[in-house]
């Protein structure tokens, strides 16, 4: 007979094992194997909780829990001292258990007649599937412990808020969607989960689940690396565009690398060029490749952009989320040979737009081809004219001189070690292995965007702002000559070839 007690549930390791029953049975008994938490994510965090306590402000009459979840039992009891005093209004980071489930409710607020109202605060811009869980588990717990609901919803950031004055309009930037409805018809469904997952706790052994697409719905688990650490070197999942329907059809044949697909399984024009790549050992390179980089005109501009988007909007006329360019760096290769880098970087807690504008339209100039890698650049330059009248016409001629770089390597050229990815980070070390990111304090944007904000912070040391601010014009700086680079290098290999 299994003697093991098994651990109390929390919402978040609820929501977890509706994600994946493995995912909960290491949270619980096998914690360690989870990787670290990477500064982007982090900053992501961080954020998260920036909007939930600016979203208590809502409630200036709210009294907040102070115990941690560590002491659960003690933040119980305040909970409940603080809903027989009918003077509160609202408690925030409400305890309550109940059928061995812990939760702490973002905020509970006094509706009247013995109701209240269960608000959970969520710092993204739109109410996603997984909120319904989470509010609907709560929701269970609460009224088991017989808390009367009124209305139980999600305070969101309401992403059209546009921020033009000197202070935060709260009832503007916070939007709620009241979930009332759903989440009473999930009640059901909430109990026969929970005595799922209390079932598969109670076991001595973790469930055998095999990692997927699963592992980053609606978030990428924690134990990603660990599960997927004898996964093939060219795992069918890492097949670019790879459907679901065809991935179940190839874990039903048991087919997991790319290479023992069978012949006569249908797949795209560009998923069978990576097949055939990886089999063979050998890159593709089309014709066609030599002819887009014949269209570049000189002097070729090599270009990148960093930006920060805050949930709280930082600087007026800008929206919650809005990408707020503060960095660019561009190689410039001269048809002589040479080549030249400019770079900005705003190092003050200010708008960066009309600097940035000014120093990037200074730098493009009138001539040459501009390559990016994707096309955010666009998106950005487009944002920046909209915002900026005055620049708006030199900024949309730019736009008719860029090339997307990784645009014309996804159309024309393949190599086995992308592992099916045409992000940078894969493309550079595959074409030059003695070129890597690894090297780099900052290895991607959204690490940037976190640099970026720590730097501008007037409490982070002069000593800290220098270093992140040379990490920032490194990885930057990076992007655009790893451009120069691949640029280069395909060249080089289109003429070993014989490609004219
Ligand atoms: S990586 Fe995937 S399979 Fe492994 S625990 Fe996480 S969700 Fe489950």
């Amino acid at each position: 007979m299994n003697s093991r007690r098994s651990p109390t549930l929390s919402k978040s390791r609820f929501l977890a094992g509706l994600q994946c029953h493995l995912r909960l049975w290491y949270q619980c008994y096998a914690p360690q194997l989870a990787s670290e938490i990477s500064p982007a994510k982090q900053s992501i965090f961080d954020s998260a909780h920036e909007v939930e306590k600016l979203a208590r402000q809502l409630y200036p009459r709210g009294v907040l829990i102070e115990e941690d979840y560590l002491r659960h039992e003690e933040a119980v009891t305040s909970t409940a001292a603080l809903m027989k005093d009918s003077k509160i209004q609202a408690i925030c980071e409400a305890a309550f258990l109940y059928d061995g489930v812990r939760v702490r409710a973002d905020i509970l607020e006094r509706f009247g007649h013995g109701s209240w109202n269960l608000v959970e605060v969520k710092s993204s811009a739109s109410v996603k599937h997984v909120y319904l869980w989470d509010i609907a588990v709560q929701y269970y717990v609460l009224t088991g412990c017989a808390v009367r609901i009124s209305q139980a919803g999600i305070l969101h950031v309401n992403n059209q808020y546009f921020y033009d004055e000197s202070e935060l309009d709260l009832d503007s930037i916070f939007t709620f969607a009241d979930l009332t409805h759903q989440v009473v018809h999930l009640q059901d469904e909430i109990r026969s989960n929970l005595s799922d997952l209390k079932a598969i706790l109670a076991k001595e052994n973790a469930p055998e689940i095999k990692p997927s697409r699963h592992c980053m719905r609606p978030y990428l688990c924690e134990f990603w690396e660990y599960c997927t650490r004898k996964m093939p070197e060219f795992w069918v999942l890492n097949l670019n565009g790879i459907n679901q329907e065809k991935l179940d059809q190839l874990t039903e044949s048991e087919v997991q690398d790319i290479r023992d697909i069978p012949d006569s399984f249908a797949l795209t024009r560009i998923q069978n060029r990576i097949r055939t790549s990886i089999i063979n050992q050998q890159e593709y390179i089309s014709k066609e490749l030599k002819a887009e980089f014949d269209e570049a005109s000189y002097p070729i501009h090599f270009l990148d952009f960093e930006t920060v988007g805050p949930a709280i909007p930082r600087y007026t006329s800008t929206r919650p989320y809005q990408a707020i360019p503060f960095q660019w760096s561009n190689h410039i290769f001269y048809q002589n040979g040479t080549l030249e880098h400019n770079e900005y970087l705003c190092c003050e807690d200010k708008d960066p737009r009309e600097e940035f504008t000014i120093t990037l339209l200074d730098t493009l100039g009138n001539d040459g081809s501009i390559f990016i890698y994707t096309t955010y650049e666009k998106d950005i330059i487009r944002q920046l004219a909209e915002h900026l009248p005055f620049y708006r016409e030199q900024l949309i001629e730019t736009l008719d001189r860029f090339i997307d770089l990784c645009a014309i390597i996804r159309k024309y050229y393949y190599h086995p070690r992308f592992y099916g990815s045409f992000s940078l980070k894969f493309v550079l070390p595959a074409l030059l292995p003695e070129m890597s990111y690894e090297n780099l304090v900052i290895q991607e944007g959204n690490q940037a965007s976190f640099a970026y904000l720590r730097m501008i912070d007037p409490s982070t040391p002069p000593e800290a702002k220098r270093t992140i601010r040379n990490n920032l014009l490194k990885y930057c700086g990076y992007d655009t000559l790893a451009m120069v680079k691949i640029r280069a290098e395909l060249l080089k290999r289109i003429s070993e070839n014989s490609i004219v």
